[in-house]
């Protein structure tokens, strides 16, 4: 089994469906409410839980009502939490508005997330059995870079979702070895709008880089050789939240496994497929025996 260790982020997702969103000094009434368990890292986490990987999570939930719930939905995915905190205030919150037309608004109060700071001798302890490190931008930058760095050291992969997009620190990159940004992330790390220039830009940076484009599937690109194009399946699609975590999180378990890079983006890519025909972020997400059926 690929062994995988996630660190990053808890939130609680609190969406309201309107029909129209409201203006700033508006008060409108809202269609629906729900409350839905979400954060990349723990998007990730149960992604490649489904996927087959033995999977474990490093971050934070608060101790608030959402803390216990957030922590139940990974244990319910058979993530290990026993070196997920829980820390004093409240739980890392994304306040979603959906309008009738399917746009969002968010707001994300990092809360529990923002009282991750640095590791403990636990966490390098259990990075150091991990085949993968799995890295998002949702926790406090400083880190994100001592698990990448910690990793390397340690000789385990580092993957890491440039997401939410910022610039990134030179020493992140350096303990990088696989930078998965979608189309939008990699343009604003590198100011270009073509996504295979884009991906030639970032491995100056980094040895492997994987653009995901969307419902065109992605671009692999590694060090000595032209970009390759990896299409996606054609599937309906009904809700794309979390589609890039599902990517990450099967594809990490399919290197793991030691598919060949094409291959695992390929598998990666019919377990994204799987995850947008469905409602939700980690609801959607498909299990391993869904993922092998599609993939034959
Ligand atoms: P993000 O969710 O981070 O914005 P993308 O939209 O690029 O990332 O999607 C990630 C991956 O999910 C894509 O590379 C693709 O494999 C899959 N995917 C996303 N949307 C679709 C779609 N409409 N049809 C099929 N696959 C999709």
């Amino acid at each position: 089994m690929t062994s995988i260790v996630v660190l990053g982020s808890t939130n609680m997702d609190l969406v309201v469906y309107v029909p129209k969103a409201p203006a700033l000094g508006e008060t409108v009434t809202g269609r629906s409410f729900r409350t839905i368990p979400g954060g990349k890292g723990a998007n990730q986490a149960v992604a490649a839980a489904r996927a087959g990987g033995e999977v474990a999570m490093i971050g934070a939930v608060g101790a608030d009502e959402f803390g216990p719930r957030l922590r139940a939905t990974l244990e319910h995915c058979a993530v290990d939490t026993d070196l997920l905190r829980t820390s004093e205030g409240p739980s890392g919150t994304a306040h979603v508005v959906v309008d009738d037309e399917g746009r969002n608004a968010i707001v994300v109060v990092p809360g529990a997330n923002g009282t991750v700071t640095s590791l403990t001798h636990g966490d390098e302890a259990l990075i150091g059995t991990a085949d993968a490190l799995l890295l998002q931008l949702e926790l406090p930058l400083s880190v994100v870079v001592e698990g990448a760095v910690t990793a390397r050291r340690l000789g385990v992969r580092t993957v890491l979702t440039p997401a939410p997009a910022q610039p990134l620190p030179p020493e992140l990159l350096t303990a990088t070895d696989l930078l998965v940004p979608n189309e939008h992330e990699a343009t604003a790390l590198t100011g270009l709008t073509d996504p295979r220039e884009a991906a030639r830009a970032l491995l100056r940076d980094v040895p492997e880089v994987v653009v995901t484009l969307g419902a065109a599937g992605s671009l692999y690109a590694v060090r000595g050789a032209e970009p390759v194009a990896v299409p996606a399946p054609r599937v309906r699609a009904v809700d794309t939240t979390g589609a890039g975590d599902t990517f990450v999180g099967a594809l990490a378990v399919a290197l793991g496994e030691g598919r060949p890079a094409p291959e695992a983006l390929a598998w990666a890519q019919t377990a994204a497929a799987l995850s947008v025909r469905r409602e939700g972020a980690s609801t959607s997400m498909p299990y391993r025996v869904e993922i092998e059926d599609a993939f034959r």
